[in-house]
C-alpha cells in the first residue's frame, strides 16, 4: 500500500485533434513541478497519477498550480483484496460526520464484484463501523471514491486546483508590469490559458527607486514560478517622460506617455517572438483607462492588446492577487513611472487627431530606439 495523487484535468477533454498534444504537455509539467522532490508521474484511464515524493503535502500544492489541472485526491492505492480495501475505506472515513455515498469504478473487470455490489457493500461496511453517518445519494457531503485498475485506488477528498490549458500550448505573450495589483493578476490569468509570457517593464530613474525596480522583479518572480522562470526587459524611460513633460500638452501628458510604452512593449514583443501584449487596465479605474484613453493607446500596437481584467472590479482583482500571493508586494509603497510627472489635470477623453498632433513636437522613432537598445534582460527564477 502506499500513498499516492489522483489528479484530474478538465479542459483538456475538449481538445479534439489536439488531445494527445495536449496532455503529454500537461504530463511533462506535473514531471517538473515535482521531480525536484521526488514525485514519479504516469498517466492511466485519463487521470494522473503521482507517487514517490517524500512529502506528499508539498507535492499536492505543486500539482495544484499546474495549469490543465482541474482537482486533486491524495490517495492510496492497494492491493485488491476485498477486505483489505473495506478496511482501509473505514479508516479513511474516521472522523467524517454527516452524509455519505461510495462510488465505484470498476475497469478490471475480473474483479469479483462489479461496481453497484462493491459500492453498497462499502457502504454497508462503513456504516457498521460508524453507525452515525448517514447515506445520501444525492448530494452527500462525502464521496468515498473506489477504482478497481491494475491496483485499488481509494481517496475520499478533492482540492480544487487552478485550472486552465497546460503552459506553453498557447504561444507567448508580453506583460506590461508596474508595481501595481492589477498588472500581475492580468498575466496570471492569460497563463492560465497556457500562454507563455514575458514581462517590459517602464523604468524612471532616478524618479522611480532602486527599490520600486527590485518590487516588480520580485512580482515577476512570484508570476515566474507558473513556468519555471521569466525573461523580463527593463526599458529605461526617464528620457521619454522628461521630453514629453517638456514639450507637450501637460493635459495629455498621460495618454502619450502610455502610447510609448505600448509602442516600445509592441516592437520587443515582436523582437522576442510574442504575439499579444497584456495590461492589467480596467475600464473606468483611472483617468488613463477611460474608453476614449483606451482607444488612443491601442492603435499604436500592431499586436491584439488583452486586456483580461477590463471589466473587473478593483475587489474582484484583490482577490485574486491574494490568491497568487502577489498582493503583499504589490501594496508595498514604492512609486511607479506613471506617478511621476502626473499631470493636474488630466484629459479624460483624449482625442486621437489632438494626441497624434503633440507628439509631433517629438521625435518619437529616435526615442524610441534609444530606449529599445539601451533595455536591459533578466531573467528571474526562484
Ligand atoms: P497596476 O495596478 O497594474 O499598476 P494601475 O491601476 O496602477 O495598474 P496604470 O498605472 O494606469 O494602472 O497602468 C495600467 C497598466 O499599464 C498596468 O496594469 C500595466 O499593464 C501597464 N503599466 C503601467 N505602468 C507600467 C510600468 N511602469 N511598466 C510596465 N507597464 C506598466
Ligand atoms: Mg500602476
Amino acid at each position: 500500500m502506499r500513498r499516492v495523487l489522483l489528479a484530474r484535468f478538465g479542459e483538456v477533454h475538449l481538445k479534439g485533434q489536439n488531445r494527445p498534444f495536449f496532455l503529454r504537455t500537461l504530463v511533462d509539467n506535473v514531471r517538473k513541478a515535482v521531480e525536484g522532490i521526488g514525485g514519479h508521474v504516469w498517466m492511466a484511464e485519463s487521470r494522473i497519477y503521482v507517487s514517490g515524493a517524500e512529502d506528499m503535502d508539498d507535492c499536492l500544492e505543486r500539482v495544484r498550480k499546474v495549469f490543465g489541472i482541474y482537482s486533486v485526491s491524495p490517495a492510496v492505492e492497494m492491493e485488491k483484496d476485498l477486505e483489505k480495501i473495506y478496511a482501509q475505506a473505514i479508516e479513511m472515513m474516521k472522523g467524517v460526520t454527516g452524509t455519505f455515498k461510495v462510488m465505484c469504478k470498476r475497469s478490471d473487470k475480473k474483479f469479483p464484484l462489479n461496481s453497484q455490489e462493491l459500492a453498497s457493500k462499502a457502504g454497508e461496511r462503513i456504516l457498521d463501523a460508524y453507525p452515525h453517518l448517514k447515506v445520501d445519494v444525492h448530494k452527500p457531503q462525502t464521496e468515498m471514491w473506489i477504482e478497481i485498475r491494475d491496483h485499488a485506488y481509494l481517496c475520499n477528498t478533492e482540492t480544487m486546483a487552478v485550472g486552465g490549458l497546460p503552459m506553453g500550448t498557447a504561444g507567448r505573450a508580453m506583460l506590461l508590469l508596474s508595481g501595481g495589483i492589477d498588472s500581475p493578476v492580468a498575466g496570471y490569468q492569460i497563463m492560465r490559458r497556457g500562454v507563455n509570457i514575458q514581462a517590459i517593464h517602464f523604468a524612471s530613474p532616478p524618479y522611480t527607486s532602486e527599490r520600486a525596480r527590485e518590487k516588480v522583479l520580485s512580482l515577476a518572480k512570484t508570476i515566474g514560478l507558473y513556468e519555471n522562470g521569466i525573461r523580463v526587459h527593463v526599458v529605461p524611460f526617464t528620457d521619454i517622460q522628461m521630453k514629453i513633460h517638456e514639450k507637450c500638452e501637460e493635459g495629455l501628458g498621460t495618454v502619450i506617455m502610455r502610447r510609448f510604452m505600448m509602442r516600445i512593449a509592441d516592437r520587443i514583443a515582436r523582437d522576442n517572438d510574442c504575439q499579444a501584449l497584456i495590461t492589467g487596465e480596467s475600464i473606468g479605474q483611472v483617468a488613463s483607462q477611460t474608453m476614449e484613453a483606451l482607444a488612443c493607446t491601442d492603435v499604436v500596437a500592431t499586436v491584439p492588446v488583452f486586456r483580461p481584467l477590463i471589466g473587473m472590479d478593483k475587489l474582484e482583482i484583490i482577490r485574486i492577487a491574494e490568491k497568487i500571493d502577489t498582493y503583499e508586494t504589490s501594496i508595498l509603497p514604492y512609486e511607479d513611472c506613471c506617478t511621476v510627472f502626473t499631470p493636474r489635470h488630466p484629459v479624460t477623453k483624449p482625442k486621437i487627431d489632438k494626441v497624434e498632433k503633440e507628439e509631433k513636437w517629438l521625435d518619437a522613432e529616435a526615442l524610441i530606439e534609444e530606449a529599445v537598445r539601451n533595455t536591459e534582460i533578466l531573467h528571474i527564477k526562484e
